[in-house]
């Protein structure tokens, strides 16, 4: 069970970084979803929700979102969602459900930077930074790849660009953690964030992804294969190689549909069905090899890695 022995709610970031770093033991409580799993002890918790993080401010050139923003009140920003070719949106949809994305937090979601992510997978290949007390602005891909420090993360931003993007993911069934997840966006060039291999979210782009902006079949093939050729592991969601697999064939179909070259399936302004997501192609569907591995969903495993 999770037990606090001091419960703080300051009203600023500054007065919230200093309690933060007062003890080893104090923890920051976003939309405390994950944070109520742990079984721990923690000394003083220190509730961000009066710090006036919870508004979504567009400006000229970016979104700049608290990181006390609900993962709803995103998927539902009109402005956000036409603008990022509704990919946050897309992501979303199968954490769960509405009442639970209604306590989710983007901070703690991005923060955590969880090996399943759908949020962070489709923030990457976005142009985003994250705005940290202490560590200040970075960018997102490179927070994605930082150790856990004792920060506060206090706004994520979006710039804006003329996108193009499309997100895919494969999950056993709606509402289970995704097996792996890309997110494929063409904004000065191709960037594309293949997630849940089952650790960290990790973004090819540039050389490393080497697409140009308008590519042949055999140049996507090329790119595709080198998203095949990241870092994936093994556990009780997919094996190795049907991550590969997956790697390759949500790549080539993201990257396709983000460029106009197949129809966006489903529309995800649709109703997400209730069971497994249309929006998220079945293995069948995928025209994906199957999983070899059992085939149990459970309840989430494993500590918060912010705490460890
Ligand atoms: C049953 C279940 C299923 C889920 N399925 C999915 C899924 O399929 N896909 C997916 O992407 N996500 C999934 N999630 C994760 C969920 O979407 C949120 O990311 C998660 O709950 C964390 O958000 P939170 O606001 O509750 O953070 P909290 O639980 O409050 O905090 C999480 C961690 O981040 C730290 N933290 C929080 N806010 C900040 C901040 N502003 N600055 C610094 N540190 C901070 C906390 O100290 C803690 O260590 C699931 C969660 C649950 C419980």
């Amino acid at each position: 069970m999770l037990q606090f022995k001091n419960y703080a709610r300051p009203e600023t970031v500054e007065e919230a970084y200093e309690l933060l770093r007062k003890g080893r033991m104090n923890r920051v409580l976003g939309g405390g979803v994950w944070l109520r799993l742990q079984e721990r002890r923690i000394s003083t918790v220190i509730d961000l929700s009066a710090c006036g993080l919870d508004k979504i401010e567009e400006t000229e050139d970016s979104f700049v979102i608290g990181s006390m923003v609900t993962l709803h009140q995103l998927e539902t920003h009109a402005a956000f969602n036409d603008a990022t070719c509704h990919v946050f949106e897309h992501a979303v949809r199968d954490i769960v459900g509405t009442q639970m994305r209604n306590c989710a937090t983007v901070g703690g979601s991005v923060f955590g930077r969880f090996g399943f992510s759908d949020v962070l997978t489709a923030l990457l290949a976005l142009d985003c930074e994250v705005e940290l007390v202490g560590a200040g602005v970075v960018s997102l891909a490179t927070f994605a790849s930082m150790p856990y420090e004792r920060d506060i993360l206090t706004h994520v931003i979006v710039h804006k660009h003329d996108y193009a993007a499309n997100y895919q993911a494969v999950r056993r069934s709606a509402t289970d953690f995704p097996v792996l997840n890309v997110c494929a966006a063409r904004w000065d060039g191709w960037h594309v964030a293949v997630g849940a291999r089952p650790t960290r979210a990790r973004l090819l782009e540039g050389e490393r992804l080497s697409l140009p902006a308008e590519f042949t079949p055999e140049q996507l093939d090329a790119a595709c294969d080198r998203l095949a050729e990241l870092p994936v592991g093994s556990n009780m969601r997919g094996s190795e190689r049907y991550r590969r697999h997956l790697a390759r064939e949500l790549g080539r179909r993201a990257i396709r549909q983000a460029a106009g070259l197949e129809p966006v399936s489903p529309d995800p302004a649709a109703p997400a069905p209730r069971t497994v997501c249309a929006g998220h192609a079945s293995a069948a569907s995928a025209g994906v090899e199957t999983a070899n591995d059992p085939a149990p969903t459970q309840a989430p495993k494993g500590g918060d890695p912010a705490c460890s």
